[in-house]
């Protein structure tokens, strides 16, 4: 991945992702940095115990950074449900971007300038993008998602909705849980035994080849599913961390939009 920064906002680049024109993408880190050096917790999620107004300062620096009209977020549940954007920028109060929240834990668009907003601290975010169809995907997998094959559900609505085809999308996985952390003590009652194989050593697993895996099972070619290799708990200095941190820790951000 390259790291890009922009008014003091550092954000992480897939380069299969930058090579394709018309296509904006970021996953931000939990930082941002003011003019005198100091920095500022880049906490985007609601209900982690930061104040409400200063988490609404952190998602406008965040969105100032990712453009856009219209801003999309999701209400994660760690479910498999996919949400389609097909609307006009419908204006809430999220000034001066314009917002809106879907219910869902995958995001699909074929909207200009609208910014998909998925937050994690140890949960995949996966970026998908169809080049032909001009068509953007953005999903929220943590270990209940993967087992419920949340990316491989977005690549067929992707296919059902859009007539995309699985063999040209770009895919990325961000900064996440790696298999280095991911430890299930409770996999004989968590993890579907069909996943057992991604187990290693010391309960172990691979959440990573999992989604990869689930990829390619949907059509998507291994060569085209980058995997960033950064594990956010191995990273405390850089991402939020749920295993590292607990559940009051923030959240960051990966977003992706077609540009007009
Ligand atoms: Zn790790």
């Amino acid at each position: 991945m390259r790291w890009m920064d922009n008014r003091g906002v550092r954000y992480l680049q897939f380069p299969s992702l930058v090579s394709v024109p018309g296509v904006w993408h970021g996953i931000f880190t939990r930082w941002a940095y003011n003019d005198d050096g100091s920095r500022a917790a880049l906490n985007i999620g609601l209900n982690n115990g930061d104040p409400q107004g200063q988490v609404q300062a952190s998602r406008h620096r965040m969105l100032d950074v990712a453009g856009g009209q219209t801003a999309i977020f999701a209400r994660q549940v760690h479910g498999a449900d996919v949400a389609i954007w097909d609307r006009a920028p419908e204006v809430q109060s999220l000034r001066p971007t314009p917002s809106a929240a879907l219910s869902g834990d995958a995001l699909v668009t074929a909207v200009a300038d609208s910014a998909l907003v998925i937050q994690t601290a140890d949960c995949q975010s996966v970026l998908m993008v169809d080049p032909q169809q001009r068509v953007v995907a953005n999903v929220h997998a943590g270990w209940r998602g993967s087992i419920q094959n949340v990316v491989g559900r977005t690549v067929q609505t992707m296919v059902e909705r859009y007539h995309c085809n699985p063999d040209g999308l770009i895919c990325g996985v961000g900064p996440s849980l790696g298999p280095c952390c991911a430890e299930f003590v409770h996999y004989r009652q968590e993890i579907p035994e069909i996943y057992w194989s991604y187990r290693l050593p010391g309960d172990y697993f691979d959440f990573w080849r999992i989604t990869q895996d689930q990829l390619v099972a949907a059509g998507v070619p291994r060569k085209q599913v980058a995997v960033s290799g950064m594990c956010t708990r191995c990273n405390p200095g850089l991402f939020f961390s749920h295993r590292g941190e607990g559940p009051g820790t923030g959240r960051f951000a990966a977003v992706i939009r077609l540009t007009a």
